[in-house]
C-alpha cells in the first residue's frame, strides 16, 4: 500500500468510527423518534455490516438543560468489568429544574463532568439496589462534590434515596472516611452539614414528588437472593422515562412501564457454549437476555428503547457477544425504535417525542 492509499484508507475508517453509533439510530425506523443526523447516514453504514459500537463523545457538551426542560443522560451504560468505553452504570435525569441520579457507578463524577455539571448540582441519588458497580462511584460524588472548587460545590447534605441497607451504606462509608472528613473540616473549614448523608430508603411506589417531578419506584427480580431490587420511573409535565435497573424479565417493570416515552434497559448475554459453565449461568440467571428485552419494548411500545447495563461475558477461547448481536437479538422480538446506548449518549423528552441531543457531530 501507498502512503496515499494508507491515508485514504485511514480517513475511510475515521469516517465509519464517527457514523458507526448512530447506526442503530437510523435502524430503529422509529416513529416519533428524531435520530437527526443518523438516520441520513445509516443506511450507508449499516450496508458495511458495521457494528453500532464505536464511540463518538460530544467535542462539547450540551447547552445546559432550561428549567423545564426534561433531558436523560447517560453517564455510564457498563457493568462491573473495567471498561474505558463504558463506565459504571449511571443515568442522569434532569426535569423541571432537578437534577436526580440514577446509581452511581465507577466513573460517574468524571462523566457527570463531561456532560456539563458540578458535582454538587446533583439534587438527588437514587439506588437501584447495593450491587456495588451501581454505588461503587458514590465516595467520589458525595466527598469530591463536598468540596469548595468550581467543580463540586454541593450546597447540603447528600441526599440519597435507596434501598434497605442504604444507610448502613452511609454510616460505614463515614466511618471509613472518617480522617478525610474531620480534617477537611478542621483544616478546609469545609460544612459538616454538607458532607451528611441524608437517606431515605424506600419499599417500592412512589418515593420522591416535588415540584412536578414524581420518582416511582419499581420492583423488579434481580435473583432470589439479590433481592429487593428496582428500577425507576420518572415522570413530568406529562412526560415519563423509567431504567430498568437489574433485572430478569420483569412483569412488573412492564406493567409500572407503561405509557413510558424513554424505557433504559440493562441487557445481558453470552455465546450459548459459555452456559456450560456455572458461574455464567448464574449470571445470565440475574439478568434479562436480548430477545426477553424485547419483549418488554414490544409490550410496554416506548418511544424509544436503549439497552445500557452491558453484560457481555466472554472466556479465554471464547469471546464475548458484540453489542451488534445484541441488537440483532432483541429484534427477533421488538421492531420498533432501539438504540444501543453509549455512555454520554442524551435525550430530551418533548410532547410526542425523544430527540437525540448527544453525541452531536464536532
Ligand atoms: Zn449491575
Ligand atoms: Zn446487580
Amino acid at each position: 500500500m501507498s502512503l496515499n492509499e494508507i491515508v485514504a484508507h485511514m480517513r475511510r475508517l475515521l469516517c465509519m468510527i464517527m457514523i458507526a453509533p448512530w447506526a442503530a439510530a437510523g435502524a430503529v425506523g422509529a416513529s416519533g423518534f428524531a435520530g437527526g443526523l443518523g438516520v441520513a447516514l445509516a443506511g450507508g453504514a449499516l450496508s458495511l455490516g458495521l457494528a453500532p459500537v464505536a464511540i463518538a463523545q460530544p467535542a462539547a457538551p450540551p447547552p445546559p438543560a432550561a428549567r423545564d426542560e426534561f433531558r436523560v443522560t447517560l453517564l455510564g451504560t457498563g457493568s462491573p468489568a473495567p471498561n474505558m468505553r463504558r463506565f459504571g452504570p449511571g443515568v442522569l435525569v434532569q426535569a423541571g429544574g432537578k437534577v436526580l441520579l440514577i446509581d452511581c457507578g465507577r466513573g460517574v463524577t468524571q462523566r457527570l463532568r463531561q456532560a456539563g455539571l458540578k458535582l454538587g448540582q446533583v439534587d438527588a441519588l437514587f439506588i437501584t439496589h447495593l450491587h456495588s458497580d451501581h454505588i461503587v462511584g458514590i465516595p467520589d460524588l458525595w466527598l469530591t462534590g463536598w468540596l469548595e472548587a468550581e467543580y463540586a460545590q454541593r450546597p447540603g447534605p447528600f441526599v440519597v434515596y435507596g434501598p434497605a441497607g442504604t444507610g448502613q451504606l452511609m454510616d460505614g462509608l463515614t466511618r471509613a472516611f472518617d480522617w478525610d472528613i474531620k480534617a477537611r473540616i478542621a483544616d478546609q473549614n469545609l460544612k459538616p452539614d454538607v458532607i451528611r448523608a441524608e437517606v431515605t430508603e424506600f419499599l417500592q411506589g412512589v418515593i420522591y414528588d416535588r415540584d412536578g417531578v414524581k420518582v416511582t419506584a419499581i420492583t423488579v427480580d434481580h435473583g432470589e437472593l439479590l433481592n429487593p431490587a428496582f428500577g425507576f420511573r420518572v415522570d413530568y409535565g406529562g412526560r415519563s422515562v423509567t431504567v430498568s435497573g437489574d433485572t430478569r424479565f420483569s412483569e412488573n417493570l412492564i406493567s409500572q412501564a407503561s405509557g413510558s416515552d424513554l424505557l433504559i434497559h440493562q441487557v445481558a448475554a453470552v455465546r450459548p457454549e459459555l452456559l456450560k459453565n456455572p458461574v455464567i449461568k448464574v449470571i445470565l440467571a440475574h439478568h434479562t437476555k436480548p430477545d426477553e428485552a424485547g419483549v418488554v419494548f414490544s409490550r410496554v411500545k416506548p418511544r424509544l428503547a436503549v439497552f445500557y447495563h452491558f453484560v457481555l461475558l466472554g472466556m479465554p477461547g471464547t469471546p464475548p457477544v458484540n453489542e451488534k448481536d445484541v441488537f440483532e437479538q432483541a429484534r427477533q422480538t421488538y421492531d420498533g425504535p432501539l438504540l444501543i446506548g453509549e455512555d454520554l449518549m442524551a435525550f430530551r423528552l418533548d410532547a410526542g417525542s425523544v430527540v437525540q441531543i448527544a453525541p452531536r457531530t464536532p
